[in-house]
């Protein structure tokens, strides 16, 4: 049976790295997919042009699809743009469709063009426990616009090289957004992911975030598995592609540690 914790409050969270490849948009999929099988009400805002958590969600996002853009323009409500996942009940999705790669531009000259996603997110009144915005690998204004929205920020970390390069960046902007635009943000969750036990340097580089961050890191570390890499080409997360995969069983792990520990300060 599978449950995991419901949150006294709904738990806003970003997922960002402005390095592409290591592993948001997985995360975040995988991550609400499997809160949502634990009977969960999951919201997944996918806020990256690519709109690649759209497409693993199976969810539409054709061009003029009411998406997220929509949403930031403040043209339709959050509510209009929610469509259901094929993948679980009780997981929303607000798609990006290929209108966002304008929204970095677009945005500069408008006003609020900071808090734009707070306000949408604030206006959301369908009840969830969880909202997950996939940030776009960038620290533009669509990033920004989701470390105002937020409480928490996801951070997940390739156990690869350069792992820990850029990281001193997203961390100072994370302190301007604190300091300007969101004070009660915190980095709560940090996940270690494309985890290869064979290589030494997997284990190096997780060694180094857990002395570096301390407890926000989870305990479990996502593998580097096939499965988890193909799920998204099939519309599916790889929790309903191949729920008995490693990759599909440490999302899970990973899911219910984040339900059960509630939120942490960033050491
Ligand atoms: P980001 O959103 O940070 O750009 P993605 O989640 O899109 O990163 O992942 C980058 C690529 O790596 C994708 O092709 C994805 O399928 C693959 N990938 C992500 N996590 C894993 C994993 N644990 N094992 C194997 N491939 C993975
Ligand atoms: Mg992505």
């Amino acid at each position: 049976e599978l449950t995991m914790p419901r949150p006294r409050h709904r738990r806003v969270f970003s997922v960002a790295n402005q390095k592409g490849g290591v592993g948001k948009t997985t995360t975040t999929v995988n991550i609400g997919v499997a809160l949502a099988l634990a009977g969960l009400h999951v919201l997944v805002i996918d806020l990256d042009p690519q709109g690649n958590a759209s497409t693993a969600l199976g969810v539409e996002r054709k061009s003029g699809t009411p998406s997220v853009y929509d949403v930031l323009l403040g043209e339709i409500t959050p509510a209009e743009a929610i469509q259901t996942s094929p993948d679980a009940p009780r997981l929303g999705c607000i798609p990006a469709t290929i209108d966002l790669a304008g929204a970095e531009i677009e945005l500069v000259s408008m006003p609020e063009r900071e808090t734009r996603l707070k306000k949408a997110i604030e206006a959301i009144d369908t009840y969830y426990d969880y909202i997950l915005v996939d940030c776009p690998p960038s620290l533009g204004l669509l990033t920004v616009n989701a470390m105002a929205a937020v409480d928490e920020v996801l951070i997940p970390i390739q156990c690869e090289y350069y792992a820990l390069e850029g990281l001193g960046q997203l961390l100072r902007n994370i302190g301007m957004v604190q300091e300007h635009l969101n004070r009660e943000l915190i980095v709560s969750t940090i996940l270690l992911t494309m985890y290869d036990g064979r290589t030494k340097l997997a284990d190096q580089v997780a060694n180094e975030v857990r002395n570096h961050f301390g407890d926000i890191v989870l305990r479990t570390t996502i593998p580097r598995s096939v499965k988890v890499s193909e799920a998204p080409g099939f519309g599916q997360s790889v929790m309903t592609y191949d729920p008995g995969s490693r990759g599909a069983m440490s999302y899970l792990d990973a899911a219910r540690e984040i339900a059960e520990r509630g939120t942490r300060e960033l050491a």
